[in-house]
């Protein structure tokens, strides 16, 4: 089946590298980032949308492919802090094992190539950021090296919120389908696994941040330096849309009405700041700001 070129994004249609126009290395204070991509994952637009009747967001969404899925970016970024190396999210990953139901993996697990094509060595990173544990956002923490589940970056410590670890670590039936025991295990038996409750600390200019809704304890990036600020606002939202408009949440969202209050509290600071947000699932590189335009919130790409 041809796969539709990634609404929004520039490039060659059905093209996977071409399509996700990166950027440089960008500079925020003291800090250097870069926003590096796993690819493309292809979603139900319906359960992206949630609640949200079609005939609202089928205008805004952008082009579908033949079963009804919407391509959404996997970007993840990386931070020059402090002498460290920190990677926030590694998407879908290159293992292709058992996936979820409908979604389209076919255009992801390209991070470890894009990294290599921006000179970045697995081993050069020293930590590992994930802001939740489904399939999508931790895939690439792990790889498969002499037929054995390994740890990608060798060399990283990986910070997780240690409720949503045990949420990982104890599926139920809804949520088993997207926290997979392969993205887990290498790492329950390294001693590089951080667990992390609540605010925490990674280097002086990046923090994580408790952001629930998407899981109980999902969780944002800050990186402030300078008197400048950026989110990393992981699965704050699906699509830029879902920014501008607090009651558009996804399905996937086990906490729906937390959401709601979680991306009014963070919003009013990203427009309060001025914060340069990132977005992991919109068109790449999904940089923007959210701004108030005569009482209502737009978004802007950067
Ligand atoms: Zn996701």
């Amino acid at each position: 089946m041809k796969e539709p070129a990634l609404s929004g994004a520039k490039g060659e249609s059905g093209s996977t590298l071409k399509t996700l126009g990166m950027s440089d290395w960008f500079p925020l204070g003291d800090c250097q980032l870069l926003v590096v991509s796993d690819g493309v994952l292809r979603l139900d637009a319906g359960a992206v949308f949630g609640l949200t009747p079609r005939i609202m967001w089928e205008p805004l969404a952008g082009p579908l492919d033949e079963e009804h899925r919407l391509g959404v970016g996997l970007n993840c970024l990386l931070v020059r802090s402090q002498g460290k190396l920190i990677l926030v999210e590694t998407g879908v990953g290159s293992k292709a094992t058992r996936l979820p139901g409908a979604a389209g993996v076919g255009q992801a697990g390209t991070l470890l190539a894009d990294l290599a094509r921006q000179g970045i060595r697995p081993e050069e990173v020293d930590v590992v950021i994930n802001t939740h544990l489904h399939f999508d956002h931790c895939g690439g923490n792990t790889t498969y090296r002499d037929d054995k589940l390994a740890l990608a970056f060798p060399r990283a410590r990986y910070f997780v919120q240690k409720g949503e670890w045990e949420a990982a670590n104890h599926p139920n039936e809804r949520t088993r389908a997207t926290y997979l025991a392969e993205n887990l295990e290498p790492l329950a038996d390294s001693r590089r696994l951080e667990l992390v409750e609540g605010e925490a600390e990674v280097t002086k200019e990046v923090r994580i941040l408790p952001a629930p809704g998407h899981t109980a304890d999902h969780a944002i990036v800050e990186v402030s330096s300078g008197g400048r600020t950026a989110l990393y606002v992981g699965e704050l939202a699906q699509h830029p849309v879902m920014l501008e408009r607090l009651a558009w949440i996804s399905a996937f969202d086990v906490l729906p009405l937390v959401t709601l209050e979680t991306k009014r509290r963070i919003l009013e600071r990203a427009v309060a700041e001025d914060a340069l947000l990132v977005c992991v699932h919109s068109p790449p590189p999904g940089i923007g700001r959210i701004r108030l335009v005569e009482g209502k919130r737009k978004w802007e790409a950067a």
